[in-house]
């Protein structure tokens, strides 16, 4: 028999640390944030566009959450929505990570695209939820980039891509990485239509999206503290000519620095930048949806 206490855990010791009050504090009503540990009510920090009033940390936001904050309202009409991926490779546990990322989301891939307006600019835009399988790129993501992309060349309306991703989705393979070349042939095509490419790089966008349609934006807009990267640190490391990186080198404020990135904007700038962007990049080249112009339509 065993002895006793063995299969029982003992009771951890108590802290008394003012960090382990606020880890006390209930869920729902509270949340801290995890780059200051400030304690935020989460209604003010939803008020505050989910940044964190005492150092800036922006939360990361669902598809649905960021939609809301850009477009105009009841302008967002989906394209590709009934899109849904199998599993080509019979991967293991494959449908059960698909069905938990529907269950998280309500969405049946990382990536939903659509039409849109924005300022009274006609735009295909597009949005990653990182809750979707941490945003990894299948075939589904990457087909959904790939026809807004197309429908921004039809339409020749600006595409802006809101981007998330842990890179290509494993559980696809090959399927996964040839993503990068498809969106990427279809940015080009864009380019050389003329037809602007916009992307907002946020909290991570990484590997196979970073190294494909989300660096390629004719504007790279980044939100500040963003984790951006192609290789994990330790890879980075061994791959350069010398042992030691800079701390900060897989930021968007390294990007920016370097050129990769051309505006870091803070959320709360981020519909006024885009709105900036797009009537430089639109006027006298295409209409304004403004209320007269849409009521002189009907
Ligand atoms: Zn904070």
């Amino acid at each position: 028999m065993a002895p006793n206490g063995w299969f029982h855990r003992r009771p951890k010791m108590k802290e008394h640390s003012s960090r382990s009050q606020t880890q006390e504090i209930p869920e729902g009503l509270w949340t801290k944030c995890p780059n200051c540990g400030e304690a935020l009510l989460v209604k003010e920090l939803e008020k505050n566009q989910k940044v964190c009033r005492k150092c800036n940390y922006h939360f990361r936001l669902s598809a649905r959450e960021r939609i809301e904050m850009l477009v105009e309202e009841g302008s967002f009409e989906e394209i590709g929505g009934g899109l849904a991926s199998v599993d080509p490779l019979e991967f293991p546990e494959y449908p059960e990570k698909l069905a938990k990322g529907r269950a998280n989301t309500g969405m049946n891939d990382g990536m939903v695209v659509g039409r849109a307006r924005i300022a009274g600019w006609p735009v295909v835009l597009g949005v990653a939820d990182f809750r979707f399988m941490g945003g990894s790129m299948g075939s589904v993501y990457g087909e959904r980039v790939t026809r807004a992309l197309e429908e921004a060349l039809r339409r020749r309306v600006p595409a802006i891509l809101v981007c998330a991703s842990g890179g290509a989705r494993m559980q696809e393979g090959i399927l996964s990485l040839m993503q990068m070349a498809k969106t990427s042939a279809a940015v080009g095509r864009l380019n050389r239509a003329g037809v602007p490419y916009i992307t907002v790089l946020t909290d991570p966008t990484t590997a196979g999206v970073f190294a494909s349609f989300a660096s390629l934006g004719d504007v790279v807009i980044a939100e500040p503290g963003a984790l951006m990267r192609f290789a994990g640190e330790r890879v980075a490391q061994q791959a350069g000519p010398t042992s030691k990186v800079p701390d900060n080198f897989q930021t968007a404020e390294f990007y920016l620095q370097h050129g990769t990135v051309d505006l870091i904007v803070h959320r709360k700038d981020l519909l006024d930048t885009l709105s900036r962007v797009l009537t430089f990049c639109c006027q006298g080249r295409m209409a304004r949806e403004t209320p007269e112009a849409l009521a002189a339509m009907r």
